[in-house]
């Protein structure tokens, strides 16, 4: 192989805030979630606060049967006057009576819960002892006390990969977990350019039923599709799982770096590792340039958000030719992105946590082209009549893969044209 896996992270300078943040919390990695795993029902206990954000999130049509809902907690069981347990079998036993085609109930807590320190965990075994294996309870935080959304998603599979350990339905541990959400269509790409690799007996996490878990054996080896996912790497090394350390699967450079390290690790011949991938890097690297013109020598300013923001910041670096200004994210985990800090320019400002009136100062100085960041920032940054890009979407759009590439540089480049359509406009 002509290539080596990412060297380890250069010293950044890091900016390390602590204050008011603006994030969207742990229960909107239901959004995606539901629609992943499809006999999964997400069941949040919480206020109603919690339904609001999850509904209006989630943009629940009326006449459809969601597989989400929340139990709401009235003020009565925030005063500690009635039993929560016992409320919460009861509305357990009234779902699945109504729905007993779930196979897998998943308690989610919220800031509501975890403030009366209701104990989702025992609240599911206590279940599992009356509903399994009929329906397996899970439970897992998604509450917005110090977390993020992206966080959600971590927690549910680190839920999930510690339930399996005891409860897994399948007989064979698989060789290779690929972990972190990703669209069907992404997984059904990569999927296609591991088998003709070679590679077989590979496992996505989550999978697409609740049966589907990957079964972890001492000879498993895991690879990390998204970067926030460091409660998952440590339940599956916690099972013996080994990580195989690459940059994220965004963009034709991250993709190829990324299959190249499960190749190596496979022991694929660079043969045919180029055989299997020079088509779609190609394809990769032509839909970008369609875009490269509207980004390249564009600044761009990274609040943080998904913490996809240093992998983004990569690709739109190396691949689009932007000139990057900052990258926020909520956390770093830094053994995880140490491969992608290691490909961005020396000195790139790096900020982790976030006192947002003192970004937005730093951000209001640079004066960047574009700015990424939260919905609740975005409408502000446009009325001084700056252009943003709601970081959430790179979250909801299926963006990794080579087939992706081009559609990742559009994401950033429709609000610039949008911007310069709107300027012709006005002259
Ligand atoms: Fe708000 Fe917390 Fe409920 Fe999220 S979990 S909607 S932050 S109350």
């Amino acid at each position: 192989m002509n290539q080596t896996s990412p060297t380890p992270c250069a010293p950044v300078a890091t900016i390390r805030q602590r204050g008011q943040h603006e994030v969207f919390c742990g229960l909107t990695s239901i959004i995606w979630l539901h629609r992943k795993m499809q006999d999964a029902f997400f069941l949040v206990v919480g206020s109603r606060t919690c339904a609001h954000l999850i509904q209006s999130a989630a943009g629940v049509m009326i006449f459809s049967e969601p597989r989400f809902a929340t139990a709401i907690m009235e003020e009565r069981d925030l005063a500690g006057m009635a039993d929560m347990h016992d409320e919460l079998d009861g509305v357990v036993e009234k779902l699945l009576q109504r729905r007993p085609d779930i196979r897998m109930l998943v308690l989610v807590g919220s800031c509501p819960s975890e403030v009366i320190k209701l104990d989702l965990q025992r609240a599911a075994e206590r279940l599992n002892h009356r509903l399994a294996p009929k329906h397996r309870v899970i439970s897992y935080s998604g509450s917005g006390i110090e977390t993020t959304f992206t966080q959600g998603e971590d927690n549910f599979l680190a839920a999930l990969v510690a339930d399996n350990a005891a409860n897994s339905a399948q007989d064979k541990a698989c060789d290779l977990v690929i972990a972190g959400c990703l669209a069907d269509v992404v997984e059904d790409q990569f999927s296609r350019l591991l088998t003709a690799m070679g590679v077989e007996n590979f496992c996505f996490l989550p999978g697409r039923q609740s049966d589907g878990v990957p079964r972890i054996g001492p000879k498993t080896r895991y690879i990390l599709a998204q970067p926030y996912l460091g409660a998952t790497a440590a339940a599956l090394e916690a099972l013996g799982a080994t990580r195989i350390n690459a940059i994220f699967p965004l963009g034709e450079e991250g993709t190829t770096e990324w299959l190249r390290a499960i190749a190596q690790s496979f022991g694929v011949s660079e043969t045919l590792f180029d055989t299997v991938t020079s088509g779609p890097r190609q394809r990769a690297r032509q839909a970008i340039s369609h875009y490269r013109p509207m980004l390249e020598g564009r600044s761009v300013f990274l609040f943080p958000d998904s913490q996809l923001e240093p992998s983004l910041a990569r690709y739109l670096c190396r691949e689009a030719g932007a000139e990057i200004i900052e990258i926020g994210s909520p956390y770093l985990h830094r053994e995880h992105v140490a491969g992608e800090f290691a490909l961005l320019p020396v000195g790139v400002s790096v900020s982790e946590g976030q006192d947002v009136e003192v970004q937005i100062d730093r951000c209001r100085a640079a004066n960047p082209d574009l700015i990424v960041c939260g919905m609740g920032l975005a409408n502000p940054f446009e009325a001084e009549g700056r252009v943003t890009k709601w970081s959430i979407e790179f979250a909801f759009t299926p963006i990794q893969g080579y087939e992706q590439a081009g559609d990742l540089a559009e994401l950033f480049a429709r609000p610039l044209m949008r911007n310069a359509i709107l300027a012709e406009g006005s002259r």
